[in-house]
């Protein structure tokens, strides 16, 4: 429920901005900029990471930090004005975690589709180098991580960093990789936002 300061504070901006309160922090944020939860039918909670999910819903902070918080302290109770059954907090994240591996999945699938990547170090290396590259995505273990991210840094590239190469390489459908380097804007600007969100759960 919005209040009246509220709305005339979102009529003074000129449009309306639906706010959420996180249920851990208490801070309100855009209902977008937070992860909305709901109960199953059988009472549990579930991420609803598409929005699309019926009933009541609760908001938390898309952070390991607010998650875990309002697990532990059973916040979403209130929110749903009934006894909630919760999940572990590892397990939870862990759903999250590869809701947003299949979305990087499915983008990286579109760009190699319109061959708007470059994945592995020789094929990276030359799109640098050309000036083709938009963002780069890099496995923490990769072998050439750091000489990488130094030479995206001298162009303002950015990167982003996945937990392994096996990951890297499955979520390309490849073999292990160490790096890909996305040459389309778009598509860099839309894997950074996951990767930034999959990067505040560890
Ligand atoms: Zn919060």
């Amino acid at each position: 429920m919005i209040g009246a300061t509220e709305n005339r504070a979102a009529a003074s901006r000129g449009r309306s901005i639906a706010e959420r309160t996180c249920a851990a922090c208490r801070q309100k944020a855009p209902s977008r900029d937070l992860l909305r939860m709901a109960q199953a039918p059988d009472g549990s909670l579930v991420p609803d990471l598409r929005r699309n999910l019926g009933g009541r819903g609760a908001h938390v902070c898309p952070t390991r930090k607010c998650i875990v918080h309002a697990l532990k302290k059973h916040s979403f109770d209130r929110v749903f004005n009934t006894r909630v059954r919760y999940p572990n907090a590892d397990d939870l994240l862990d759903s999250i975690k590869s809701s947003l591996f299949r979305n990087i999945n499915t983008l990286l699938a579109s760009g190699s589709a319109s061959r708007f990547l470059c994945a592995g170090t020789d094929a990276s290396r030359k799109c640098l180098n050309e000036g083709k590259a938009a963002c780069m995505l890099l496995a923490s273990d990769a072998t050439e991580r750091e000489r990488f991210e130094t030479q995206a840094k001298e162009r303002s590239i950015p990167t982003r960093t996945l937990p392994s190469k096996n990951l890297l390489g499955t979520l390309t459908g490849r073999r292990p990789t160490g790096v890909v380097t996305i040459k389309d804007r778009g598509l860099a600007d839309a894997l950074i936002a996951v990767a930034d969100r999959l990067e505040a759960l560890y």
